[in-house]
């Protein structure tokens, strides 16, 4: 990710390694979502990963060829992206990045769950390598996996603040994950835009969180938010993070700080982009 795509003070883990997983389930959640389960393939995925909540996210290395085992590259994170542009354009991995939705202790391993949205064309056909990927994920296939820590800055939340969410379905995964981090009684107010209103999920907190959800219907992504984000009043003291499509992203965290928010104090992350992409 590059600094025009993020304005956070990342935690990167200590020991991120690319190293193989292996799906053992696959669950249909709703319209909008897939759920893959992952747990380590050739080697314990806890030698390199250790869960860290928020909205922690991964790298995902997809074959080119499904089943197949992807080809990937392998070592510490330092360096991995040019080891990757070193190997073979039409054998390497194509790569996406996805939230760490939740992770279960199994044995000695971790087994980790991933919510992939299921966006389609205007057709109606799901697109994209990853969404492609998931939906048509089978227990057994392998992919590779990257940890890179969490964007969200928990040390810029004030207690005497609002934490304030702003996210398309992309980001539902990172919002459950800061919700169940947040601590007790700390006021927050996540602005959530869904596809389907079946997309949506109870987010389960400690906080005293106020959730308003959109649901956009022949919309671009993010104009709900902005219908949510209108009127809403905001300080100085608030911490916004807003993630989802980068247009919006940008017009979202202008949007934020004319409410009030300080400019310091609106981190985001630019989630996807409506061009197409190469593998
Ligand atoms: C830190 C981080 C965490 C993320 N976590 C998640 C997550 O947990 N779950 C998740 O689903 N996504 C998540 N994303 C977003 C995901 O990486 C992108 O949506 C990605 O482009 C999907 O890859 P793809 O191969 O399916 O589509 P691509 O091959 O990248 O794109 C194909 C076409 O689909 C369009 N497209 C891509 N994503 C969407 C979308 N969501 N809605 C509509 N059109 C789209 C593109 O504009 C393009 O035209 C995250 C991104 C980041 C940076």
């Amino acid at each position: 990710m590059t600094e025009s795509q993020a304005r956070t003070t990342p935690t990167k883990p200590e020991a991120a390694e690319v190293l193989l997983v292996r799906v053992v389930a696959t669950t249909r959640l709703s319209p909008g979502f897939v759920r893959v389960t992952v747990i380590g393939h050739d080697e314990l995925l806890g030698r390199t990963f250790a869960p860290m909540g928020y909205d922690q996210w991964v790298r995902l290395f997809l074959p080119r060829v499904r089943c197949e085992v992807p080809v990937v590259p392998y070592g510490e994170n330092e360096g991995w992206y040019l080891r990757w542009q070193e190997l073979d354009q039409e054998e390497r991995a194509t790569i996406r990045n996805y939230t760490v939705r939740a992770a279960r202790r199994v044995a000695d391993d971790w087994e980790i769950d991933i919510d992939f949205v299921v966006h389609a064309s205007a057709s109606g056909q799901v697109e994209g390598v990853a969404a492609g990927w998931a939906i048509a994920a089978q227990p057994g296939d392998v992919i590779g996996l990257l940890d890179q820590g969490t964007l969200f800055d928990p040390a810029g939340v004030d207690p005497e603040g609002t934490v304030v969410m702003i996210g398309d379905e992309t980001g539902i995964p990172a919002a459950e994950g800061i919700a169940a981090a947040l601590p007790e009684g700390q006021r927050a107010l996540f602005l959530l835009e869904v596809s389907h209103a079946e997309d949506r999920r109870e987010l389960v907190t400690r906080a005293d969180l106020d959730v308003r959800w959109g649901i956009r219907t022949g919309v671009p992504s993010g104009t709900v938010l902005t219908e949510l984000i209108t009127g809403v009043e905001l300080t100085e003291r608030d911490y916004v993070y807003v993630v989802g499509e980068a247009g919006a992203v940008l017009r979202l965290r202008a949007l934020a700080q004319e409410a009030g928010a300080g400019k310091e104090r609106v981190d985001f992350c630019a989630y996807w982009r409506p061009e197409r992409r190469a593998g």
